[in-house]
């Protein structure tokens, strides 16, 4: 590593772009600016997301196939192997004093050029069996060849690299350059700020997070990075929603009883607790005069729909329309049949809009919501299309909101005047998680199941079951039962060798079930045919439906009582516990079964899936393991992304920068004064678009 004492430059400023610094040309500013680093400050702030010490590294003799394992040696020979399917691998053979192992980079033959034979790595991966040990790495780092492999005591840090810049080429620049940069930040938190939170300044984090001396001040230093991101976000969440509260005036409905009372009377069953409580709180908000905006989080199956129900007869009973938006036409069916029954003793008749409706019920529904008729519509994105004026609308519900994008939400939210609307989500998050990703939203839970309904069994069967598992399917199809097949990919590819929906269909409905109604279901079938071959499915005409995850959102098909998924090893957990939600819907036994040899890895890990129906517990599984993009449709949500924090797991340091932001915030609410500065800055920089939540100073 260099050590080499670097003259500053003239004045270097954390704005200086990063050509300007001593061994980053043109040519590395280009690479660096792929990692969104353009000045010096970006460079400071390019945090390694991990670090090898010397007690993570094992001696190549003890690598036994199916465990992970970190190695450092010595390159003995390297080369490019083309294979069969087109794919090129690179490999390398490593030796350190114990022994010697093969080493596999498929699909990355570039690696040839800045691996050279005598070159120590440092890799970390899994150990597989492939004509002996063979690691395949999930990272690794060239530490050159004057290292002599000898760690003890060395803490490495590791950074995100890129095609072409190599992470140790990115530490001996920061390395290079940190001594200078680090004097030009400036603290920005207050010091009351820092000391509740118990972390260090940011001169000293940063120092520590690039060059610790041990792996627990890395952390120390991390620890201090992730508070500043929740903080902020925090600060920014909790302005907005006061903002909100200022402004948002809505409909104040009353709760005159003429229609919640009799449906509730009316029920064939008793609602529980969990949808009692969350029904308070959705009528208080939507009796005062504050526009609602609430998140009601449950699991699958944990009664959303009824609790939706009831706020729209609020509105339809304080003579307002009521809209429920669902993501497809044959949820908007579903409900529409479960509706009409519950409504009809009392002369309420919900109307279904959905894009394949014939124009002339569509003009006629238009008239009807046109001419102010207080009336419940269930319907898909139609309803938000231009045509479909509401006269009279109060009350927006928008289910599995997580399938619509932002845009579509605000605009159903913003027809008619300030209608009060309730997000429903199947992902059930941890409250400080969800305040942290979703602040300016309030939050109603239902964390209770109706009771009565009897566990699913769950299991895991290996390759060689499977011939038993499809005849144990054929024995409930021949009970009169339904089942699911899923597949995590549509079609085969050359890079995989993943069984697929459309290959599978065919051997399935010849091979394995030929007396049977077997369908296939995909994203890329038309979505008109697609609802179309759920309809055959929940009316039993289709034993067998092979399908992906389109088949994921809420469909109610109770006569379903098998769950068989292939490679369940390619869902996240939260995804496997939605398709497990489809059976156990009716009377009968149902049974979600996992087939493939999957690595002893993956098992642990679908293994709290099959131990648990408790959707948080999944979901909690889920986060720790896979990180959150997935889940929350990052993108879309709008929620900001995290570099260092981790919501879930800075669970308590989360709680620390809530409690540090609302604190700020009640004594300078518009961030005008002079100590807070700093945090003026900041935001400035970082979240230039939440600048307009603070009046200018
Ligand atoms: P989700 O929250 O997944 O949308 P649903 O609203 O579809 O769940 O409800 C699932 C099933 O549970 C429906 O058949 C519904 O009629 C039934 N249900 C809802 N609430 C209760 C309750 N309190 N007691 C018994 N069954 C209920
Ligand atoms: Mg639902």
């Amino acid at each position: 590593m260099s050590t080499r004492k670097q003259a500053a430059p003239q004045r270097l400023f954390l704005d200086t772009p990063v050509t300007y610094l001593k061994g980053v040309g043109e040519y590395r500013a280009n690479l660096l600016r792929k990692l969104n680093v353009i000045t010096a400050g970006d460079l400071l702030y390019h945090i390694p997301h991990r670090y090898e010490d010397a007690s993570t590294v094992a001696p190549i003799a003890t690598l036994e196939p199916g465990m992970q394992g970190t190695v450092i040696g010595r390159v003995i020979s390297k080369g490019v192997l083309p294979t069969r399917k087109g794919l090129r691998i690179f490999q390398a053979v490593l030796r350190d004093q114990s022994g010697l192992i093969e080493v596999s980079w498929p699909g990355q033959p570039y690696l040839d050029r800045s691996i050279q034979k005598d070159d120590v790595l440092l890799v970390s991966g899994l150990v597989r069996f492939f004509h002996g040990r063979q690691l395949q790495p999930r990272e690794f780092i060239n530490l050159g060849s004057e290292e002599t492999g000898d760690m003890r005591g060395r803490v490495l840090s590791v950074y995100p690299a890129t095609e072409g810049l190599s992470a140790k080429v990115i530490r001996g620049i920061i390395e290079q350059h940190l001594d200078t940069i680090l004097p030009v930040v400036n603290e920005y938190l207050t010091p009351d700020v820092l000391e509740g939170a118990g972390v260090p300044g940011i001169r000293d984090a940063l120092r520590m997070v690039h060059r610790p001396a041990s792996l627990a001040e890395a952390m120390q230093g991390r620890s201090r990075l992730a508070f500043e991101e929740l903080f902020f976000v925090h600060l920014l969440h909790q302005r907005a929603k006061s903002l909100a509260r200022e402004t948002r005036r809505g409909i104040s409905f009353t709760n005159r009883r003429t229609l919640t009372t009799p449906l509730r009377e009316s029920l064939p069953y008793e609602l529980t607790g969990a949808q009692v409580r969350t029904l308070r709180e959705i009528f208080a908000d939507m009796c005062s005069d504050r526009r609602m905006h609430r998140l009601l989080q449950g699991d699958v199956g944990s009664g959303k729909t009824i609790v939706a129900l009831f706020a729209a007869l609020l509105a339809i009973e304080n003579g307002y329309q009521a809209a429920i938006m669902v993501p497809t036409e044959l949820l908007a069916e579903q409900h529409v049949l479960t509706m009409t029954k519950l409504l009809a003793p009392f002369g309420i008749a919900p109307v279904l809009l959905t894009g394949s409706l014939p124009a002339k019920e569509r003009r006629r529904i238009a008239a009807l919501l046109a001419a102010g008729e207080p009336t419940l519509v269930i319907g898909t994105h139609a309803l938000v299309q231009q045509a479909t004026a509401f006269a009279k609308l109060g009350f927006v519900a928008i289910d599995e909101q997580h399938r619509f994008g932002v845009e579509q939400r605000k605009a159903l939210a913003a027809k008619g005047e300030m209608p009060d609307v309730l997000l429903m989500t199947a992902t059930p998050i941890p409250r400080s998680l969800a305040l942290t990703l979703y602040g300016d939203l309030d939050l109603s839970l239902i964390d209770e199941r109706p009771p009565g309904r009897q566990p699913i069994t769950t299991g895991m069967r290996r390759e060689s079951a499977r011939t038993k598992v499809f005849a144990f399917i054929e024995a409930q199809v021949a009970e009169g039962r339904q089942a699911y097949v899923v597949y995590p990919v549509i079609e085969e590819s050359e890079k995989t060798d993943l069984k697929a929906a459309t290959t599978m269909f065919e051997l399935l409905s010849t091979g394995y079930f030929p007396g049977r109604h077997v369908a296939l279901l995909h994203g890329r079938i038309p979505a008109d045919e697609r609802d179309d071959i759920m309809r055959r499915f929940r009316d039993g005409q289709v034993d067998v439906l092979v399908a992906t995850t389109v088949i994921e959102v809420g469909i109610d098909v109770p006569n379903a009582s098998v769950m068989l998924i292939e490679h369940p090893e390619r869902f996240g957990l939260s995804q496997l516990h939605q398709l497990r939600g489809r059976v156990g819907r009716g009377a009968a036994q149902s049974f979600c079964i996992l087939l493939g040899d999957v690595s002893p890895e993956a098992g642990e890990r679908l293994k709290i899936f099959c131990d648990t129906e408790d959707g948080f517990e999944i979901a909690r599984a889920d986060l720790q393991m896979r990180g959150m993009g997935d889940l929350f449709g990052e993108r879309q949500s709008g929620v900001p992304t995290f570099r260092v924090a981790d919501p879930l797991r800075d669970e308590e340091l989360s709680e620390r920068a809530r409690a540090a932001a609302e604190r700020i915030l009640a004594s300078d609410a518009d961030l005008t004064q002079a100590a807070h500065a700093g945090l003026r800055r900041v935001i400035g920089e970082r979240y230039a678009r939440s600048m307009e939540l603070f009046r200018v100073g």
